[in-house]
């Protein structure tokens, strides 16, 4: 579809080059006293699309037609080819196609606008697809995760192309800025609880303590050629950032696309890319962590390309003895994070960002996020157990709360409290 507009545009600036050019050759060969272009041959070139080209040309060059009606009749082609266009231009930009898909372990939600929203549907669910089997799946024997982790047990490095090198020092940073509360080494520690499994269950202390030894990302090493290594024991799990990842992957196919607009959810993670019909503003609901699927917290308005990731202990979690234990892990004490947070919201440009610092942030907890955020100039919404909401400035202005189960807790934090 996009070769089709490249076509259209090409047609339209060539049509009304020959409008503007055949207005001066015209009006050259009277001068001369030469053989003059037809009166027919200049309007058809108007009514072709070039009567913009042909006005200017009219102008710039003092052309004079013999005819009245032609001068006359220009400004009126001129009018109906401007609403001819401006149709196909909006009727372009607002044909809305939403689908549901499922793929990296979730419901993919995608709201298209643009012309042939069904083919790029069609491409974004095969990317991530191929993302999860090809690269981020630790399940999968031929994804680079799945190598990597093999290649490790084995004690071979494995090589990592630009951007398999990018998705790691990025994450290695941020384990790095977070002192490790984010660590994309906890692979064995979550095999252990094995929460993504069929039966999860409560290990015991003495096997918590001996995996934790086997995590840490700073036995992680890229060497500037590219070769990932760390000790035979580590394994790797990149749960954390891939719908981030993967919303990055999709914005970068958003833009080979024909598309003027789209929102794109992926689990947690939601991309908003481009512009909404005639500039409105997009709306991301947020989640109600203590409701159930479709309950709201409340609601942001967006403008900007950007990525929202939502970290919960609703997420996954099981119960054993009357005790509920969730999926995001605190490397420091091997258990599911106890920050008294319930969810936390990150809105930032870089979906890889965003999805790692709402992880990360879960661990950390309010207050002790905001630092990191400041950091990587990102913005959140805590959701406390008591259903407190705490907003970083930049977002008070664009969330609006909507439930009255919960209380907005505005201004500084008061550390007395
Ligand atoms: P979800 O994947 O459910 O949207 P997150 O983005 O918060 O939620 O990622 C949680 C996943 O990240 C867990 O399922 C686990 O694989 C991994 N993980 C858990 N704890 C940590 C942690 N402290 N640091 C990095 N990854 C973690
Ligand atoms: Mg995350």
């Amino acid at each position: 579809m996009k070769i089709a507009v490249i076509l259209g545009i090409i047609y339209i600036a060539g049509i009304n080059l020959a409008g503007f050019f055949s207005m001066g050759m015209d009006k050259q060969r009277a001068r001369r006293g030469e053989f003059r272009i037809s009166e027919r041959t200049l309007f058809a070139i108007a009514c072709l699309g070039g009567s913009v080209g042909s006005m200017i040309g009219m102008q710039v060059f003092r052309h004079k037609t013999k005819h009245k009606q032609f001068v006359y009749g220009m400004p009126v082609i001129f009018l109906i080819e401007a609403a001819v266009f401006l149709y196909l231009l909006l009727h372009h930009m607002q044909t809305k196609t939403t689908r549901t898909d499922f793929g990296m372990g979730t419901v993919l939600t995608e709201v298209i606008y643009g012309a042939d929203g069904e083919t790029v549907a069609d491409g974004i669910h095969q990317l991530l697809l191929e993302l999860e089997n090809e690269q981020l799946s630790w399940r999968s024997d031929v994804s680079f995760v799945g190598t990597l982790n093999r290649n490790l047990a084995e004690g071979i490095p494995t090589p990592a192309n630009e951007t398999q090198r990018k998705w790691l020092s990025d994450s290695l940073t941020l384990c790095e800025n977070t002192d490790g509360a984010f660590d994309i080494t906890l692979r064995p520690l979550i095999a252990l609880w094995g929460i993504e499994e069929d039966a999860p269950s409560v290990p015991t202390e003495e096997d918590i303590a001996q995996t934790l030894t086997k995590c840490g990302y700073e036995n992680v090493e890229i060497s500037t050629d590219g070769m990932v290594s760390a000790p035979e024991y580590a394994a790797m799990d990149l749960g954390a950032v891939g719908k981030g990842i993967a919303a990055d992957e999709v914005r970068e196919f958003l833009d080979t696309q024909d598309v003027s607009g789209a929102v794109i959810s992926i689990g947690g993670t939601v991309l908003v890319y481009g512009s909404k019909p005639a500039g409105g503003a997009w709306q991301v609901g947020i989640r109600d962590p203590h409701g159930g699927q479709d309950a709201v917290l409340g609601v942001l308005t967006l403008r900007e390309d950007t990525v929202v990731s939502t970290s919960g202990d609703y997420e996954r979690y099981f119960i054993q003895d009357g005790v509920r234990y969730h999926h995001i892990l605190d490397p420091d004490t091997g258990y599911p994070a106890q920050s008294g947070l319930s969810s936390v919201t990150v809105v930032c440009q870089d979906g890889l960002l965003s999805d790692g610092l709402s992880t990360a942030c879960f661990v950390l907890g309010y207050p002790d996020s905001l630092p990191l955020l400041e950091k990587y100039h990102a913005e959140a919404i805590f959701v406390t157990q008591e259903s407190d909401v705490f907003v970083t400035e930049g977002l008070e202005s664009v969330f609006t709360l909507e439930n009255p189960a919960y209380e907005w807790r505005k201004g500084a934090y008061d550390e007395t409290k």
